[in-house]
């Protein structure tokens, strides 16, 4: 039998969100103390944008979809909200893949394309801002900047190990799914938002979600159910899931998929102690005609192999190889980042790089170098 529900989609929605409202009032300070999201530090941070200041807002080199996420949405939220002289600076240009989180309303400098007007900014600024890294070590190029700038300093990350000296206000815990997510919970907090996520600019709510569905691999790692909590509060307050992940997934160049599929097939190997590796050459790359960002989750997928405990990706660059890190639940990629490749990053999803000469003598050595590390890691 046809069943006519009687009232409207928009009014069941108004209905589950003011539900949800409630419920929320409820658990937030359980919420709250799991982040590391104090009051006073909540104080703090109003009482800095309060006095209506020049701000800089940053996060690591080479963006992911959770740097740009976060980024875009404070910036967007500091000037829509509180009119404040808010801007971007980013280390490097975001690859064309990811370029879209940040929307036109957020200005953007890059040290890549224009370092000296990201000195100057940073220098003029009386507020700084990091995000999605735990200090100023991982912004590279703007890292002495940063550092020389007398002006206070907030940082809101969810890697371990945060730069705590090096700041005035931080918000830091590795028990959450990223940065955006850590964001929104402390934007709510603040006053003229007073919990009520249909107060956030839509920019501001759509980055939010963005970020996070990024870093979260659409729901797949890194999940808590404050994650859940916020796509619930975002989707409820309007932000459009569908039209997220239509830009996240099904925007790509045909140039990724044939790239990705032939180093699936060629170029991946498994070592018997159980580590999948992919060395994405120069060479490959340029034959494919691969940019920036279109080998982003190619690492993930070695991971679905009964047998594989570890993946990496390594990636040519000048004299180093950049390197992506995942592992099954058990293995410690961080670990390995941290001693074999001058890196760091989460538990079980870290990168950073393998240098020639110096770690290998040549980079023909790198198969071997990771033969060798596998037994080392893993047996
Ligand atoms: P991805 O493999 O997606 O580039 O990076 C995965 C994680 O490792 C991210 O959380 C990222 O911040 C971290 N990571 C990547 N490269 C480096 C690095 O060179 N140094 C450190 N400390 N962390 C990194
Ligand atoms: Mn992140």
């Amino acid at each position: 039998m046809f069943y006519n529900f009687p009232i409207s989609s928009d009014k069941v929605k108004k209905i589950i969100y003011e539900k949800q409202y409630i419920l929320y009032f409820c658990i937030a300070k359980e919420l709250m103390a799991l982040y590391g999201i104090d009051s006073e530090g909540i104080r703090k941070l109003d009482t800095l944008l309060e006095s209506g200041r020049v701000v800089t807002v940053t996060a690591h080199t080479h963006p992911d979809g959770d740097a740009l996420g976060s980024v875009s949405a404070l910036v967007g939220y500091l000037r829509e909200r509180r009119g404040m002289d808010a801007v971007a600076v980013l280390p490097d240009s975001p690859a064309s893949t990811v370029r879209f989180i940040v929307p036109d309303t957020v200005p953007l400098l890059c040290g890549d394309v224009e370092p000296e007007a990201c000195f100057a900014r940073i220098a003029a600024s009386d507020l700084l801002v990091v995000l999605d890294c735990n200090g100023f070590s991982r912004t590279e190029s703007l890292q002495a900047a940063f550092e020389a700038s007398p002006a206070p300093k907030v940082l809101i990350d969810h890697h371990v190990g945060p730069e705590r000296d090096r700041f005035d206000v931080v918000f830091s815990t590795p028990d959450v799914s990223s940065a955006s997510e850590l964001l929104y919970y402390i934007l709510l907090e603040l006053p003229d938002i007073g919990r009520d996520a249909r107060r956030l600019p839509a920019g501001t709510a759509r980055a939010l979600l963005t970020g996070m569905t990024t870093d979260t691999n659409n729901f797949a790692n890194s999940v808590y159910p404050g994650t859940f909590r916020m796509a619930a509060d975002l989707i409820a307050a309007g932000t459009d899931r569908e039209a997220i992940l239509a830009d996240i997934y099904n925007r790509y160049r045909e140039n990724r998929v044939r790239v990705m599929g032939y180093l699936q097939c060629e170029n991946m190997r498994i070592t018997p102690e159980g580590l999948a590796f992919i060395i994405a050459t120069r060479d490959i790359l340029d034959r494919f005609g691969a940019e920036e960002g279109e080998t982003e989750g190619l690492v993930n997928i070695p991971l679905s192999i009964d047998r594989v405990k570890m993946s990496i990706l390594l990636k040519e660059d000048k004299d180093h190889f950049r390197v992506s890190i995942r592992s099954k639940k058990g293995w410690s990629a961080r670990d390995c980042a941290v001693r074999h490749f001058h890196g760091g990053g989460h538990e079980n999803a870290s990168g950073g790089k393998l240098f020639w000469p110096g770690d290998i003598a040549t980079r023909e050595d790198a198969a071997s170098f990771l033969e060798q590390m596998s037994k080392d890691c893993l047996s």
